[in-house]
């Protein structure tokens, strides 16, 4: 079955869904637009915001690293990771820009994703090919053949449930002996130095308990001023990628502490002892600079718009750099590969601009980006 027929299923069972949560919870519309205000202001103001970020992190027990490139990035997790470890990845397109799992692996650790859709594509030796739902472009048929290829004894035309139930007891033993844990991060607060990550499987709450270390990666882009704002983010974020309520929200401040005898607050207690923080340039700052493009950093990795274009309709993950593909992809693969060819796909039908929460004027940012591909060509 081709992966057109997976995406025109997912088009069916998201987008109705989306727009009912905009008309059950309409408070959604407000905090949005709260959320743009905050996240521009930080945009304005990168490189303050990296520095509060930092010191808010050292203040409640955390290890915080900034990292220019992506080769820096894997250089600080080699080092916290070492070899011969079991590592567990939540979903973290940041890590999949990093190239972190082929990175540990090739280093002998033992690596795995545990984000279904993430581990889909482990399994098939695949790129993702939309920013939340990494396997968008596999049936339901294809990942029944290759779990049962994979990990067999899986009945021939086993129900989605049966799908995941059998990935879930592969996976259980995994989140019990990983040594790291390692996720992304849906908002970062400076005020506090906070992670929020949104998630329903229950995979990401695993991998930032369970493991003795946890490594967060994010984007520069991925802070925003307060606590509040980060809350929110996780909010508008799940409204719009059609998950709402979203199953949790996880908020990790440090590593794990207790004030449970003389309320003196220790650490750790039962979840990690280290957390670290790695907050990563790879162009985001450049880009924030720059008028044309740095409407692009207030992306909240929602995915609406990949589902109301049709260029990505007929294209799917084939378009952009993967993790970044689709309309959003198209001016990410230039913010961090400063590679502008993504961009003159776009056919400019306006559908992502009209989706999106942020209200980034998408057309408008990859009409300049195709400026800078026609004058080098
Ligand atoms: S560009 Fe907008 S619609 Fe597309 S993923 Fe980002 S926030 Fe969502």
């Amino acid at each position: 079955m081709s992966w057109d027929v997976a995406i025109s299923r997912a088009v069916q069972n998201n987008l109705p869904r989306v727009y009912k949560n905009l008309e059950n919870f309409p408070y959604v519309l407000d905090l949005a637009r709260q959320l743009r205000e905050a996240k521009m202001e930080v945009i304005r103001n990168m490189e303050k915001y990296v520095e509060m970020t930092v010191e808010s992190v050292k203040r409640i027990g955390g290890i915080p690293h900034v990292v220019n490139t992506v080769d820096e990035a894997r250089d600080v997790v080699g080092k916290i990771v070492g070899t011969g470890k079991t590592v567990i990845f939540g979903k973290s397109m940041v890590a999949y820009e990093m190239g972190l799992r082929d990175f540990l692996k090739e280093r002998n650790n033992e690596v795995w994703e545990t984000d279904l859709g993430e581990f889909l594509i482990q399994l098939a030796n695949e790129p993702p090919s939309h920013i939340i739902a990494p396997a968008v472009h596999m049936s339901k048929e294809r990942a029944e053949h290759l779990v049962r290829d994979k990990l067999g004894d899986l009945r021939k035309g086993a129900t989605h449930e049966e799908i995941v139930n059998k990935v879930r007891e592969f996976l259980r033993e995994k989140f019990l002996k990983a040594d790291i844990g390692i996720t992304g991060a849906n908002a970062v607060a400076a005020d506090t130095g906070s992670i929020i990550l949104v998630e329903n499987e229950g995979n990401i709450r695993f991998t930032t308990v369970s493991p003795p270390i946890h490594i967060a990666v994010a984007g520069f882009e991925k802070i925003v001023p307060t606590l509040y704002h980060a809350m929110i983010e996780a909010l508008v974020q799940a409204a719009y990628a059609g998950l709402y309520p979203p199953t949790y929200i996880n908020l990790t401040s440090g590593p794990s502490s207790t004030g449970d005898i003389e309320m003196k607050r220790v650490s750790p207690a039962h979840g990690p002892k280290e957390f670290h923080l790695i907050l990563l340039d790879n162009g985001r700052l450049d880009a924030s600079k720059n008028p044309d493009l740095m409407e692009a950093l207030l992306c909240i990795r929602c995915g609406r718009c990949h589902l109301h274009c049709p260029v990505y309709r007929v294209m799917g993950g084939r378009w952009g750099i993967p993790p970044f593909t689709g309309p959003m992809g198209a001016m990410w693969s230039y913010v961090t590969h400063k590679d502008p060819k993504p961009a003159t796909l776009c056919t400019h039908s306006g559908g992502c601009k009209e989706v999106c929460p942020m209200k980034i004027n998408i057309p408008r940012v990859l009409e300049k980006i195709k400026h800078v591909y026609f004058k080098r060509s």
